[in-house]
């Protein structure tokens, strides 16, 4: 972290002490749950005892206890009490929680609950302490167990505003008590925060449920279940031609396309390891005639290993390039299900290379190659993270094979000229990766892609190729996902575009109005529609018996690229001047054209999946 980011890290810490302060003068009564800094801000969870509940009409009354406090610029004291003591401190206090928490660390050195026997959370220890003092912050009248660290004074806070409250268990465990989390964002300055408040207000605008259904792109039935989304038409046309995109870069590369079952017996994925993971996240399915276990598959690359080890392979036929988008099935928490954010049933645009290990280097740079290209043409600055390994026992394979592999990957991340940063101890058991974080149109990034080299499953598939020598070798299999799963790419999709889609991915690219409704009118819209048709373009026909007016606006509604009314004008000079969807509209004069010039202008534009127009 810089040292801005310290500092603002610090800050926010701060602000949720401080809200704390407010909140015990408001109400004496409060027990404290632990108060962290999160992404753009800080919350604390809080107990007022039963029957008591801070609502979002009381935030206006804590901020203003809380500048007083700012006002009063009192120091953050610290100080330390053997961890006795403060468990001392915490019964007298009547602090249940924080009283949990140094039980906890003075048996077991830590408060974080994974790390954290579930049995033992918060259990006593008699006799020797993992610890022996514990440290404190004190604000005025208000005092927390804390590690700090903290401004130096509350008056050096910077700006803050209180947002939302959510309930939370204590701990993250439904069997404990639940809690009140009360978030608040906070940054150095008033402009930043101001900044922040109007991308979140935007962002909500952009909220891909809300376009989703506004849009009719998908939806969600009680009987098909939580977390499985059905694609309306027009959201398959999404889909559809995100993926065709993502599949046709790979394809430059001679990525041929595979098909393989939506369900598997159990034993490959016992032999491929992730049984012994994720085998609580399977989907299990039963057989009425035989007695195979079988499951819902949640990833594809053991298929792809049965397709590698169908015939002897020679140095020569590498790399072989696997390319297959299909949906996988993870039964994932419904709690945590939302939108398409996260789903149960996932579409992967994923392909898999099995490759010598000198080919590392160029596999990987025409996979970032196609990356690239993907993400300038949706418009998303890329940045990657390039995740190593550490020095710990925690990886598998040989060690001077992961030092080759991570170089050619940082070689063919500088020469795609990507902008990167490196990390030791964030890659998979299994190997190094590359993962991508895409900055969207309003400024937030978000995890999409990934490519991972992977050096165990070809040794668990036994896996081999003869090399040159005629000796019998194994060969690294990459997984990549450009678009990552292609559900939870449009819900960041959508709200980048704010359901304004290109040309390229718009499902209704030409709307054309109908002025009246004679038959003159009709068969020429007619013949124009099924001229579009036949060049391949998404296109349909107002005819309704509503005012040009009313249909435009309709249109406009539907975000629709564009729309051409068709009147006596139109019919009898074959001329028209399109209206272009504002966004993509950046030429001063628009040239009246005949139809066909037209219709084969917006079809070279969507196969040039361009985002403005030409008219
Ligand atoms: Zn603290
Ligand atoms: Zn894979």
């Amino acid at each position: 972290m810089s040292e801005q980011d310290d500092k603002l890290y610090a800050m926010r810490h701060s602000l949720a002490h401080i809200m704390a302060t407010a909140i015990q003068h408001l109400w004496p009564e409060t027990k404290f749950g632990v108060g962290p800094v999160v992404e753009g801000g800080f919350y604390y969870d809080v107990d007022l005892g039963p029957n008591v509940k801070i609502s979002d009409a009381d935030f206006e009354k804590i901020e203003a206890e809380m500048q007083k406090a700012i006002k009063g610029d009192m120091p953050f004291e610290r100080f330390e009490k053997p961890v006795d003591d403060a468990i001392k401190w915490a019964q007298e206090a009547g602090q249940p929680y924080k009283e949990e928490l140094l039980n906890d660390l003075k048996r077991a050195g830590t408060t974080i609950a994974k790390d954290l026997n579930t049995a033992e959370l918060g259990t006593i220890t008699e006799g020797d302490a993992a610890v022996e003092n514990v440290s404190f912050y004190k604000d005025g009248d208000f005092t927390d167990l804390c590690r700090g660290p903290h401004v130096e004074s509350t008056g050096k806070v910077g700006a803050f505003k209180l947002m939302r409250i959510a309930g939370a268990y204590w701990r993250g465990n439904e069997k404990n008590a639940q809690m009140q989390r009360i978030y608040g964002v906070a940054f150095a300055t008033d402009k930043e925060l101001r900044q922040h408040l109007a991308m979140l207000e935007e962002a909500k605008k952009r909220d891909h449920r809300k376009l989703g259904q506004e849009l009719d792109l998908f939806v969600f039935s009680d009987l098909v279940g939580s977390g499985l989304p059905i694609f309306t038409p027009r959201g398959t046309v999404l889909r559809d031609e995100l993926a065709t995109f993502s599949n046709q870069l790979r394809q430059r590369y001679d990525f041929q396309k595979v098909w393989t079952p939506h369900i598997t017996k159990k034993d490959l994925y016992e032999k491929s390891g992730h049984w012994a993971k994720f085998g609580d996240e399977l989907f299990l399915v039963k057989s009425q005639e035989t007695s195979d276990e079988l499951v819902m598959k949640p990833m594809n690359c053991p298929h792809h290993t049965r397709i590698y080890a169908s015939q002897p392979r020679s140095y020569r036929d590498l790399p072989l390039r696997l390319l297959e988008t299909t949906t996988d099935y993870r039964d994932e928490k419904t709690g945590e299900l939302g939108g398409l954010n996260r789903v149960r049933s996932l579409t992967q645009d994923d392909s898999h290379v099995f490759c010598r290990k000198d080919q590392i280097e160029t596999e990987i740079n025409q996979l970032l190659a196609c990356a690239n290209e993907l993400y300038s043409t949706v418009g998303m600055n890329l940045r990657v993270r390039l995740s190593y390994r550490d020095d710990t026992d925690a990886y598998l394979g040989d060690k001077e094979l992961w030092v080759s592999a991570q170089e050619q990957l940082k070689n063919a991340v500088i020469s795609n000229q990507l902008n990167y940063f490196e990390q030791d101890g964030e890659a998979a058991f299994y190997g190094p990766k590359i993962d991508f974080m895409a900055t969207d149109a309003i400024g937030r990034e978000h995890q999409v892609a990934t490519v991972q080299l992977d050096f165990v499953q070809p040794e668990r598939f036994e896996l081999e190729y003869t090399a040159e020598d005629g000796s019998a070798q194994q060969p690294v299999m990459i997984h990549c996902a450009l678009l990552g799963s292609i559900e939870r790419f449009l819900s960041v999709y959508i709200e980048h575009t704010a359901g304004k889609f290109p040309i390229w991915t718009a499902p209704e690219q030409i709307r054309f109005i109908t002025v009246n409704q004679e038959q003159t009118t009709v068969d020429f819209a007619a013949g124009i529609v099924k001229r579009a048709k036949d060049l391949g373009l998404r296109v349909s026909i107002d005819n309704s018996n509503e005012s040009v007016g009313k249909k435009i606006r309709d249109a406009e509604v539907w975000k629709v690229p564009y729309t051409v009314v068709i009147g006596e004008k139109e019919i009898s000079t074959n001329r028209l001047t399109p209206r272009i969807r504002k966004d993509m509209d950046v030429i001063a004069a628009h040239p009246e054209l005949n139809f066909d010039e037209f219709l084969g202008t917006v079809a070279n534009e969507a196969k040039a999946r361009v985002t403005q127009s030409s008219l």
